[in-house]
């Protein structure tokens, strides 16, 4: 199952997420796309970077802690000829997504 918890952006990493992606909009709260966990950081997808397979992720753990982090999307695919990708960053912790077979996955927020 994916972790429950929501965050508001807040107005300044919205803007700075604009600057560095490019992005015209940018979604004013993000749910965490890990799979449920109980305590440490959580991470929600604010949008594609510009380059290839990289992408602005909002971190943050407790309620004062948050701040925009650039990840490399992660490079491990699910096995078998149509496979689906993993729509997390690189070197996350807990499942990969296609590996959570409870619910539908999208990569979409
Ligand atoms: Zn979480
Ligand atoms: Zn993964």
């Amino acid at each position: 199952m994916r972790c429950a918890r929501w965050r508001r952006v807040p107005l300044d990493l919205t803007r700075k997420a604009r600057e560095k992606s490019a992005a015209t909009y940018i979604d004013r709260a993000v749910q965490c796309q890990l799979s449920a966990h109980d305590d440490g950081e959580h991470y929600g997808l604010l949008a594609d970077v510009g380059a290839y397979g990289t992408a602005l992720w909002l971190r943050w753990h407790g309620t004062t802690e948050v701040e925009i982090v650039v990840r490399p999307d992660c490079p491990v695919a699910a096995p078998g000829p149509d496979s689906e990708g993993c729509c997390l960053f690189a070197d996350h912790a807990k499942q990969h997504t296609w590996e959570d077979t409870l619910e539908e996955v999208s990569c979409t927020s």
